[in-house]
This record gives structure tokens, C-alpha cells and sequence, in this order.
């Protein structure tokens, strides 16, 4: 099959879709790879890296849309983009419909296949091209909290780990799902003390089993965050209900709880955030600050980690990528349901009940 890798061209993507060791894989099974010109630069990954993993370079993203099979991208197609997709054409990438009319229609019109990796589900019941981020996500977000407790970011002066003779920072983690448990580890890691609530009891159990001692596994109520957060230095939000806005478990009157200087990271504002006082921030503007809390939100986090994020994105969408080189879409989707669920648009049909109920369109 002809793959093609444009470069990305949403305000701040430095992802690229495939990494030069998944451009080896696929063209160690017979497949072609054409990749745009500068795609990866900006992580690391240049023309030489590429070349050497057996693509062909191109010069225009057109040339790319005009001749390959599968497109693989990070995120959904710009504009520019839907207008060049062609009928019959797969487009492997993250998609997110729900909250895209115009997307939608613009994919929907082009008759193209296209496969949305944030729909992929595993055997566990887990979104496996999703994860990867999550994991990114909660891994960083530690690192932006003990960033914005130094004194020059406004922050308390508290080092996480405290040194000997000094206690270490005490770290809130709410969701102990795929953010939540990264966060934990990271957090550990450093030696904070570091408390971890959830609604569910099972997943609790599983931490405990997993963590051991170092860990406090905490039932989620208001009553226990409360209690938390009058000795919290950092807070982080990490708590999903599937296909819904996220709960908000920090009401801005329970802000006055917390100590001056204080970090809340809401790693939950892209489903509108888990504290009543979060607003999407960006990487160039990341925080503000109410009440002497200081509040990080960005809505994108693991783009300020591109090139991490892009090892981890490909490790898992390129058993899929080949599965569908190999054996074409249809029977790639055939064989496995779980990349079936991937599926939102065939051409020019929606195929993705969630995404229509939410566009109110035809399913
Ligand atoms: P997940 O489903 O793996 O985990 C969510 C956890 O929240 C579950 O264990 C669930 O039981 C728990 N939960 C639900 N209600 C709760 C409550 N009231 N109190 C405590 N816990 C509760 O989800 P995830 O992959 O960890 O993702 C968490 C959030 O992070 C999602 O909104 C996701 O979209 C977001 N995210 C954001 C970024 C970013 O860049 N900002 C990146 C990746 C993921």
C-alpha cells in the first residue's frame, strides 16, 4: 500500500505521524511510505532519519493527498486538508466528531474512510490510542505543578521531594485511572506523599495492590477532598466520566481551603475541567491565578512534549497502521472489532453512533 505522512499543520503540532522506526516496519512488509518534507524536524526526526528507513521524501502535503492510499496524521484534518482527501481514501488520525459539525460534514462530503484513533477500544475495554497521551499527560503533569510551586512562578516555594530534614510536598491526585495513576507514580518518584481518590472501589483496590504502603487510596467525596486540600500543595485533576462533562469535585469556594501559593493541575479541561474555576490555558500562557491558587490547564498537554508524545502515539496505532496496509480496510476491520470501533466515517456515511446522537445526523 501507498502511505502518506503530511506534515501537521494545526497552531502548535510538532507531532508527526509516524516515526522513522514505524516508516522501517511498514516498508519491511512491502509497503511504500511517502513523507512530507520537514514533518518530523521539529522532534528530532529529519529527511536523513526518514530516507534512511526507506521513505520517499515529497514537497507538498498535494502530493501526498493526491497519491496515497492511507493517510496517517496525528491530529483531525484542517480545512485545507478535508478538501484534498479523495473517495475511498483511508485517513488514520484522531478525529474527535462529536464536538465538530464542520469537520464532520467536510468528511462525510470527501467519501473517505476514516478511522478515528480516540474510538479503537482494546480487549479490556480500554481506548489504546488514547492512553498513550493519558500516560504522557500524567507523567507531565507533576512536572508542571513542582514547576509552578517555585517562587518566581508565583508558586509556594515547596520542593516536592523536601530534602533531608524536611518534609516533602504532599500531592492530591484526583481519578486514579491513566492520568491519575502516572501522576502517582511520577509524584512518588520524586518522594512527595502523595494521596490518590476514586470513586471506585475496585480500582482503589487495584492501586493498593500495586503501589503498596507509599500510596493513600482515598474513597472520592466532597466531605475527603475537603480534608485534603487544607494540607495540598499540588492538586491534580484527573477524573473521567465516559462521554460526559467532568465533574467539578473543587468548587471555588473550596479554594479558601487551600495554603497561598498552592497549584491545582487540571488535567481534565479538555472535558471542561474537574475545579469550577478552570479555564483552557495554553503551552505559551499556561496558568492563572484566583484566589492565590495558581490553576494550570492545558487543554493540550502532551504537545509540549512532541517527541515523547510521538514515540509513545506510533508505538501504538503502528499494529493497526499495518494491519491495514496489510490486508487493506476491509479486512482489516473484518478481522479485528476493536479497530471496527475505530471506524466514524465510510464514505460518506456516518458509522459511529455516539458522534451521530451528538450531531443529531443519520446514523
Ligand atoms: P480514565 O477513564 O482512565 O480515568 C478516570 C478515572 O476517574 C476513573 O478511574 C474513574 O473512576 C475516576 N472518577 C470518575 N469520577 C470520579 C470522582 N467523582 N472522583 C474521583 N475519581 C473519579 O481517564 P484518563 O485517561 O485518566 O483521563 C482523565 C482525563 O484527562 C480525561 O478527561 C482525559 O480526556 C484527560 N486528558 C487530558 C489531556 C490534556 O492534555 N489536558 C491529555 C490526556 C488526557
Amino acid at each position: 500500500m501507498l502511505i502518506g505522512i503530511p506534515k501537521e499543520i494545526k497552531n502548535h503540532e510538532y507531532r508527526v505521524g509516524l516515526t522513522p522506526s514505524g516508516v522501517k516496519e511498514l516498508v519491511k512488509h512491502g509497503h511504500q511510505v511517502l513523507i512530507q518534507q520537514y514533518a518530523g524536524d521539529a522532534v528530532g526526526f529529519t529527511a536523513h532519519h526518514y530516507i534512511g528507513a526507506g521513505a520517499q521524501i515529497v514537497d507538498s502535503a498535494q502530493e501526498i493527498f493526491q497519491r496515497a492510499e492511507m493517510i496517517i496524521k496525528v491530529k483531525e484534518p484542517q480545512a485545507s486538508e478535508i478538501a484534498q482527501l479523495r473517495p475511498g481514501q483511508i485517513l488514520f488520525t484522531y478525529l474527535h466528531l462529536a464536538a465538530d459539525p464542520e469537520q464532520t460534514q467536510g468528511l462525510l462530503a470527501s467519501e473517505c474512510i476514516a478511522i478515528a484513533y480516540e474510538t479503537v477500544t482494546d480487549a479490556r475495554g480500554g481506548l489504546p490510542l488514547l492512553a498513550p497521551m493519558s500516560e504522557v499527560a500524567g507523567r507531565m503533569s507533576i512536572q508542571a505543578g513542582a514547576h509552578c510551586l517555585e517562587k518566581t512562578q508565583g508558586g509556594s516555594g515547596i520542593l516536592l521531594s523536601g530534602v533531608p530534614g524536611v518534609a516533602p510536598a504532599n500531592v492530591v491526585v484526583l481519578g486514579g485511572g491513566v492520568v491519575g495513576i502516572n501522576a502517582a507514580r511520577m509524584a512518588l518518584g520524586l518522594g512527595a506523599n502523595v494521596s490518590l481518590f476514586d470513586v471506585s472501589l475496585a480500582r482503589l483496590k487495584e492501586l493498593d495492590a500495586q503501589f503498596g504502603p507509599q500510596l493513600t487510596t482515598l474513597f472520592s467525596t466532597t466531605d475527603a477532598i475537603e480534608v485534603a486540600l487544607a494540607s495540598a500543595d499540588l492538586v491534580i485533576g484527573a477524573v473521567l466520566i465516559p462521554g460526559a462533562a467532568a465533574p467539578k469535585l473543587i468548587s471555588r469556594q473550596m479554594l479558601k481551603l487551600m495554603k497561598p501559593g498552592s497549584v491545582l493541575v487540571d488535567v481534565a479541561i479538555d472535558q471542561g475541567g474537574c475545579f469550577e474555576t478552570s479555564h483552557a490555558t495554553t503551552h505559551e500562557s499556561p496558568t492563572y491565578v484566583i484566589d492565590n491558587v495558581i490553576h494550570y490547564c492545558v487543554a493540550n498537554m502532551p504537545g509540549g512534549v512532541a517527541r515523547t508524545a510521538t514515540l509513545a502515539l506510533t508505538n501504538a496505532t503502528l499494529p493497526f497502521a499495518l494491519a491495514l496496509a496489510n490486508k487493506g480496510w476491509q479486512r482489516a476491520l473484518q478481522d479485528d472489532s476493536h479497530l471496527r470501533n475505530g471506524l466514524n466515517i465510510c464514505r460518506g456515511k456516518l458509522t459511529y453512533a455516539a458522534v451521530a446522537r451528538d450531531l443529531e445526523l443519520d446514523y
